[in-house]
Parts: structure tokens; C-alpha cells; sequence
């Protein structure tokens, strides 16, 4: 495995269980829906966001695929977590007798979620109020849901927040990443700046097309990366180039070269694919 997975699976199982033993000990998972946003579960998924986003940045990464489904699973299983710790208090708290290994069992455990979330939401209605047992359990099916669906959420959130993923206020998201490209051709890469600036934008294609068949070998010492963040609607961008480098031991340093804003015009004219 390499550097940076191990310390992303480090980072991440880390914050995963601290954040499922906090939450536990503050009773975080039963602040459910507060207002329609499930708050506790959101919470749960920011705190265990922030070992990704740290080994996102101590290994100069971006916020690529693979770490965000890897901290949306840590921030799932926090909640998960969180939520049998909980389970298992209560369940000692109650009668001595050790319930643990039932509540290990998946189907019993789904099962107190399901429970737990029915309760949840009838406690918060007026007593005249009272459901069927079936429209209870479809009640804390939902809330399950949307739980982790808040925890996903939010664990994408942190990740753009917390790795400096530039926020677009007129459609109210975080710009995504639509590229990152490692290229030997330096020269290709100083030729698409200059098309840029210039506002040349059939040449910048060609250009961005060549800097992306200059694949880096092992053995080359030095080389330019580009990073392209874009707002999905108005195709705003901000653009990374960095310089990359070996250094001792395997280690790759980097350094940034030069950082570009196009607002949505230009940012449609020149990086439209
Ligand atoms: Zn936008």
C-alpha cells in the first residue's frame, strides 16, 4: 500500500471511532430531525470527515473518488457506531444480563434502528396522536434513511470544506472536481496557460489534449500537475498548476506554480469538453 492510502485508512478509522465514542458519551445520535435536517447524524459525518480531509491535505492529494466514498463509509460507520454503543449502554443500563451479542447480530441491529427512530419521531407528536405498528416501522425506515443520507451529505461537505474546494454563494455548492492531470510535457502545460489567458479557446482544447498524453515515468525527476475544480451549473472554475518533484525516499514534493479563476463565462468558453 502505498503512503498515502495508509495513512487514509489510519486517519479515517481514527476519526471514525473517535467521533462514534463522542457521539455516544453526548448523546449526539438522538438529535434527529431538528427542523427536517437530521443534526446529529450531519454532525457524526463532519467530525468523521476530518481524517480524510487530513490526509487529503498532509499528502498534497485532492478530493478525488476514492477518498470521498472512503469518508463517506467512516462517516457511516461512525454513525452505525455510534448508534450500537448507544444500543449497548442502554441495553446493560436496563437489565444486567449481557445483550451484547444480540445486538451484533445485523438484522437485530437494523431492527433497534428501525425501532429506535419510530420512537423518535412519535415522541415528538401530540399523544392523541397514535400510529399503526406497520406505519411506525415505515416511519423509522425513513428516518433511517434519511440519518444516512445526512451522514453522506455531510461527510461530502467537510471533505470540500475542510481540502479548500472553492464554494460557488449564486448556486449555493461546492465547485467539483473534474480533473486532475499529471503531465511530463511541461511545455504543453505553459502553451494551454498562454491559450488561457489569451482567451483561445480551441487551442486550449488541443493543448489540455497533449498535456494529457504526457504520461510521467518513473524515472522522470520532475513534472506539472493541473487541478480543475468547476461549479456543475455555472461552470465557474478554479484552476491548480503545480509543480511536482521526487525527493528522498519516494517522496513526491510539491509546490504550487500558479492558480487561475475563470467566472462562468470564461470558464465555459475554455474548459467545455
Ligand atoms: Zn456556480
Amino acid at each position: 500500500m502505498s503512503v498515502s492510502a495508509t495513512l487514509t485508512v489510519v486517519l479515517a478509522t481514527l476519526s471514525s471511532v473517535i467521533t462514534a465514542y463522542v457521539a455516544h458519551l453526548i448523546s449526539l445520535p438522538h438529535f434527529h430531525l431538528l427542523g427536517g435536517i437530521p443534526v446529529g447524524s450531519v454532525l457524526i459525518g463532519t467530525a468523521a470527515a476530518t481524517g480524510v480531509a487530513m490526509a487529503v491535505r498532509l499528502t498534497s492529494n485532492y478530493d478525488v473518488a476514492g477518498f470521498r466514498m472512503f469518508a463517506q463509509l467512516g462517516g457511516v460507520t461512525a454513525y452505525m457506531g455510534a448508534m450500537l454503543l448507544d444500543y449497548v449502554a442502554g441495553e446493560m443500563r436496563g437489565h444486567r444480563a449481557v445483550a451484547v451479542p444480540d445486538a451484533l447480530t445485523v438484522l437485530n441491529y437494523v431492527r433497534v434502528l428501525v425501532e429506535q427512530g419510530a420512537a423518535s419521531i412519535t415522541a415528538q407528536l401530540p399523544e392523541s396522536i397514535k400510529f399503526p405498528p406497520g406505519v411506525a416501522v415505515w416511519l423509522g425506515v425513513v428516518r433511517l434513511f434519511i440519518e444516512v443520507l445526512g451522514t453522506v451529505v455531510a461527510t461530502g461537505w467537510a471533505i470540500s470544506y475542510l481540502t479548500g474546494v472553492p464554494f460557488c454563494w449564486r448556486n449555493r455548492r461546492f465547485y467539483e472536481l473534474k480533473d486532475v492531470v499529471e503531465s511530463s510535457n511541461v511545455g504543453a502545460v505553459r502553451e494551454w496557460e498562454m491559450a488561457i489567458n489569451q482567451r483561445r479557446p480551441i487551442e486550449a482544447r488541443a493543448l489540455l489534449a497533449r498535456v494529457r498524453t504526457g504520461k510521467v515515468a518513473p524515472y522522470e525527476r520532475s513534472w506539472v500537475r493541473i487541478a480543475i475544480h468547476q461549479c456543475p451549473i455555472c461552470l465557474a472554475a478554479r484552476v491548480r498548476i503545480e509543480k511536482r518533484r521526487r525527493a528522498a525516499f519516494g517522496r513526491v514534493r510539491t509546490s504550487p506554480a500558479d492558480e487561475l479563476q475563470f467566472d462562468a463565462v470564461k470558464g465555459s468558453a475554455l474548459l467545455a469538453t
